[in-house]
């Protein structure tokens, strides 16, 4: 087989699959996205899928927020399909140590227009009443968070994107990359070489890899993420927000079969280092039993509840744990990685900013230059409102 595209996406994860979709928004529709085994088996379709708004630099919080609006209008953007966005509502609780860094994070989000506000311990305990507070002494509100569903969503986009002409590859496997001079010139792949002047490289966890293909070092380091689904005890069973714990670090959703989802905020995950293609899947008994008592800690009830499942998945962290979004590399060749634990929510306005960046390129002020490679050799790693605290 050989084939001809304007621009072919590797990955079909939601980062890919969101830009096929923008691109076909903007009219580049004799697109490829190729993915080696089918859409959102990846890190993708293990994502907590959590839609927050509490981000701590002017980039990522207009992302966040033009995501959201996106989230909410999903069926309508993508004629009939559905992203299951639910809105929950979110809770973030913190002590003295993070204080002023959270209200200063919710300054800013304030300040794009994102709908939060600082709260009591108190009123957070009105909010979700099975919160535990005393260690608490601040906290945050976004009455319009919510979760998704990251299968679903992925699908969606990439079949509103078929529906405007894109192609989806599945089981068919990125091998190489040719160039001509020093532009992109065609992609090779299990099923033959398919000529093409633009590649986006959206593989997360495998990104580094298919950077390699073109000459590019591109600094991610893959780790295990460990979700436990914990399930309320009968009577406890209600709907709750979203419950950031910025004490225990974790993060909390409400899961399907009365149960919630305990993931943890830990930096240290990064020294689990993995192979995306052979991790351990699972948890063991120390770590299940470490979200749940770190649940517990903030939900005592669940002192009676229990680890009804519990999986891994792999986030693709950059040094300063926020993507890489950029033109590097041969001329053609776009980066879409490094997500950092981040790149579900942010993806409906991370793929309309890699479709602009190949469609009109880059101009001084644009958004996307915040997430430029060259940042690492030049000692400008992204830091936000909590400084060394890196995860949002
Ligand atoms: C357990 C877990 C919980 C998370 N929770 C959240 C959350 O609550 N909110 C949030 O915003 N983010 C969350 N994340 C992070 C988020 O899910 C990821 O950042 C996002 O899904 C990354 O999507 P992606 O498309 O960039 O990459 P991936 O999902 O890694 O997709 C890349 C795709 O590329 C394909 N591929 C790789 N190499 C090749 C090749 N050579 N040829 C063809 N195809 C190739 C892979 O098969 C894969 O499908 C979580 C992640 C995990 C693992």
């Amino acid at each position: 087989m050989s084939e001809r595209a304007e621009v072919v996406i590797i990955g079909g994860g939601v980062t890919g699959a969101s830009t096929a979709y923008h691109l076909a928004q903007r009219g580049v529709r004799d697109v490829v996205l190729v993915e080696k085994e089918f859409l959102a088996s990846g890190p993708t379709g293990r994502s907590s899928a959590c839609v927050r708004q509490h981000y701590t630099t002017p980039e990522t919080c207009r992302m966040v927020l033009k995501a959201l609006r996106f989230f909410e209008r999903f069926e309508d953007l993508t004629k009939g399909r559905t992203a299951g966005f639910v809105r929950t509502g979110y809770l973030l609780g913190v002590d003295d140590r993070l204080r002023k860094p959270m209200e200063a994070s919710v300054a800013l989000q304030q300040s794009v227009g994102i709908d939060t506000r600082l709260v009591t311990p108190t009123e957070m305990r009105d909010i979700e009443p099975r919160l535990r507070i005393d260690d608490l002494t601040a906290g945050c509100y976004e009455p319009e968070s919510g979760h998704a569903d990251p299968a679903q969503t992925t699908a969606g986009l990439a079949a509103a994107a078929r529906d405007m002409g894109v192609r989806v590859m599945e089981q068919t496997v990125v091998t190489g990359m040719r160039t001509e001079g020093d532009r992109i010139a065609a992609v090779e792949t299990s099923k033959g070489v398919i000529a093409a002047r633009k590649v986006v490289n959206a593989a997360g966890t495998w990104a580094a890899g298919v950077g390699t293909m073109v000459g590019l070092d591109i600094p991610i380091t893959v780790c295990r993420h460990k979700i436990a689904l914990v399930a309320w005890p009968e009577d406890a069973r209600r709907p709750h927000p979203m419950v950031y714990d910025f004490v225990n670090n974790i993060y909390t959703r409400p899961e399907t079969g009365d149960m919630i989802l305990v993931g943890p905020l830990d930096s240290e995950e990064l020294d689990d280092r993995a192979d995306p293609d052979a991790y351990r899947e699972g948890l063991n008994l120390d770590e299940s039993t470490d979200l749940l008592a770190r649940g517990a800690a903030r939900f005592p009830v669940l002192e009676r509840g229990w680890v009804a499942k519990h999986y891994a998945g792999c986030f693709d962290v950059a040094p300063d744990w926020h993507p890489v979004i950029d033109e590097v590399g041969p001329e053609g060749s776009y980066v879409a990685a490094g997500f950092s634990g981040h790149g579900f929510k942010l993806s409906p306005a991370v793929g309309d900013m890699v479709a602009k960046l190949v469609t009109e390129g880059k101009k001084p002020g644009d958004d996307v230059n915040a997430f430029r490679l060259s940042r690492f050799a030049e000692g400008k790693p992204i830091r936000g409102t909590y400084g060394d605290w890196l995860m949002c």
